[in-house]
């Protein structure tokens, strides 16, 4: 069948949840057996994402083909079990940036560049891009921001041009917010028909609306949001607050988003999706009763987005082990020796966050010092791994002043020290260690277990390294580097094999684990934790 195209744009406020909705959607059509994918187009003249801080835009995801993407790729992968690469996340940057140039190297020669035709033309390229070089059914674009937003006019000018030019393999999906006012104990469409209007002025009927709501939204209200905005009515769907955004497929099932969007882009509607596997999962979640309490220690614990990868592996494992996990979040620059046991007792399992720079650093030695002392589970990712090979270098080996000269340029022990090709880099954006990289892991090790194999692929993003000067030093100390990359020796996991659960990874395990195929490492982790909760852990009280 032709690829067919889906739009999924934003109205009255932001935050409404385009991303879950589009993946949502997603995970139905490939549950149908469609090949589906996903692309996010952000409305920033950032390249990418890469350079922002995480208090602007939350957490920095990585595909395996290198890209510093938005984090909305990441719930794509969740929920369809399906790769992104640097085709899925196009920002405005990007798109001005290949329409310039163009005009450097003569394309357009003799012509005034404008932004109709041409940064349109180039936005509508890289949606076709997508859906031909992929292969697939259905290519869903969510156009990121609000309607009305000034960047965005582009974005939703192209959407227009190409609803005009692919007729019925075009459709755009709207979605609105519906707010409760308390006082009047009634729910306003108002906002929903303006900001159909609003599409409308651009050109864009809404083919489906999507009403994100805190109450039920009867059918009488449905039909009159439909004729108010010229959508059929059964094409109105509801998106209500879930406990769990992995309801979301579900509810959107109940209310027949997949088939209304197929019908209405010609494709015959057989059968049921097969979501068996996503119920089990659903089923775990509600049957698991007993809490797993985790600690993250970081220095973004106001923003819960920063850590959403994690967050989420650490969901999708104690789900399947059937715990609910509760995450504990530690300011890294409000932990000190002598106040660690009043922030960390009771956890099963405590978790080392990835970050950058000095801030917060010295609230991660404090933990993994109070780690080690109890034994408690512990997971180090990226600059959490760094860390313990830091604070195993200087509490164990004595090396007192070993250090990152990502934090230290002068430090005598560089046990994590700054790649040999980064030390020419200069550009900020982009360049560091990205995407997938090969692991040969150590048979024994707690690693090996855990990925049932020994060659393992994972995703990166860091500039500084382990130093293999002072691997041997470690490794007569008790700190074994069970993870290498085959082709260059970098060491990408530690263990200590005289604690009980000790590891850290140079990589983000974390970018890979969706619900279908969780992170093994999380697996071990959490089954780790619940191990130790069961035998040794005091509970804390909740
Ligand atoms: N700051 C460290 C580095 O650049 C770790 C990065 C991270 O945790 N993602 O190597």
């Amino acid at each position: 069948m032709d690829t067919k195209y889906i739009f999924v744009t934003g109205g009255v406020v932001s935050s409404l949840g385009k991303g879950i909705i589009s993946a949502s959607l997603a995970a139905l059509l490939k549950a149908r057996g469609f090949r589906v994918t996903i692309q996010k187009f952000d409305p920033y003249i950032n390249i990418d994402p890469g350079t922002l801080n995480p208090y602007e835009h939350g957490e920095c995801y990585v595909t395996e083909d290198g890209h510093e993407a938005d984090l909305d790729l990441g719930h794509y992968e969740r929920f369809t079990n399906i790769r992104t690469s640097r085709a899925n996340n196009v920002t405005t940057g990007r798109i001005y940036q290949s329409v310039i140039d163009k005009e450097r190297h003569g394309d357009y020669l003799g012509k005034t560049v404008q932004i109709v035709p041409h940064v349109t033309d180039e936005i509508k390229r890289a949606v076709r891009a997508l859906g031909s070089t992929g292969g697939y059914d259905f290519v869903i674009t969510e156009i990121g921001g609000t309607v009305g937003d000034i960047e965005s006019l582009p974005f939703l000018e192209a959407v227009r041009q190409m609803r005009w030019e692919l007729g019925q393999n075009a459709l755009c999906i709207h979605l609105t917010y519906v707010p409760y006012i308390a006082a009047a104990k009634e729910l306003k469409t108002k906002p929903t028909q303006h900001s159909v209007k609003q599409l409308q002025e651009l050109g864009i009927q809404p083919d489906v609306l999507v009403l994100r709501t805190e109450k039920n939204i009867g059918a009488d209200m449905r039909g009159k949001i439909a004729r108010f905005c010229n959508v059929a009515p059964d094409a109105v769907v509801q998106s209500i607050d879930v406990d769990s955004i992995y309801k979301v497929p579900m509810k959107m099932h109940e209310q027949h988003l997949d088939e209304i969007v197929m019908r209405k882009m010609g494709v015959p509607v057989q059968g049921e999706p097969d979501m068996a596997p996503w119920s089990a999962f659903l089923d775990k979640l509600d049957n698991a009763t007993e809490t797993l309490n985790i600690g993250l220690v970081g220095k973004y614990v106001e923003l819960q987005d920063a850590y959403k990868s994690i967050n989420e592996s650490l969901f999708h494992a104690a789900t399947y082990a059937g715990r609910r996990v509760k995450v504990r979040y530690i300011h890294s620059e409000k932990l000190r020796d002598d106040n660690a046991d009043e922030q960390l007792s009771g956890l099963d399992g405590i978790i080392i966050a990835p970050g950058f720079g000095q801030r917060g650093i010295d609230g991660k030695f404090a933990a993994l010092r109070w780690c080690r002392a109890h034994d408690v589970p512990t997971f180090g990712i990226c600059l959490g791994m760094q860390c313990m090979v830091i604070e195993y270098a200087r509490d164990v080996l004595g090396l007192a002043d070993a250090n990152s000269t990502e934090m230290d340029t002068t430090t005598p022990h560089n046990v994590i020290d700054l790649m040999e090709e980064q030390k020419s880099i200069t550009n900020m954006g982009g360049t560091m260690r990205l995407g997938a990289y090969d692991c040969e892991l150590a048979p024994d090790s707690i690693a090996a277990r855990a990925y049932g194999k020994t060659r393992i692929s994972e995703r990166h993003r860091h500039r500084f390294e382990f130093n293999n000067a002072y691997r041997d030093d470690l490794e007569k100390a008790g700190m074994r580097c069970v993870g290498v990359n085959p082709a260059t020796g970098l060491v990408e996991v530690v263990e200590v094999p005289a604690l009980r659960w000790f590891v850290g990874t140079q990589y983000h395990p974390e970018y890979s684990s969706t619900v279908l195929a969780p992170s093994p490492l999380f697996g071990s982790f959490v089954q780790a934790a619940i191990d130790y909760s069961k035998n040794n852990a005091p509970k804390a009280e909740n």
